[in-house]
């Protein structure tokens, strides 16, 4: 593995809306769907930031902690077009 230094990126299908987006995947904040039946060996989903703002507000509703988005989880800022 030739990590070149501390800036690794992934692309990959959002877990939720699943539009391929670039992340940081030691940053990316990621879910598992805790309803599905297989939830226990389900790989955790990277999350993109428009979901994440989406997801928040009702997570908090439902008195969960929102989900937080580490510094550099979106390269380029997560800037959308
Ligand atoms: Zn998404």
């Amino acid at each position: 593995m030739d990590e070149l230094g501390a800036f690794v990126i992934a692309l990959g299908p959002c877990g939720v809306c699943e539009v391929p987006f670039l992340f940081n995947p030691y940053l990316v904040p990621s879910f598992k769907d805790d309803t599905s039946p297989t939830a226990d060996t389900d790989p955790w989903r990277p999350i993109c930031r428009t979901c994440v703002d989406r997801i928040n507000p009702r997570r908090v509703k439902a008195g969960r902690k929102p989900i937080r988005v580490p510094a550099g989880a979106y390269p380029g800022g997560g800037t959308t077009p």
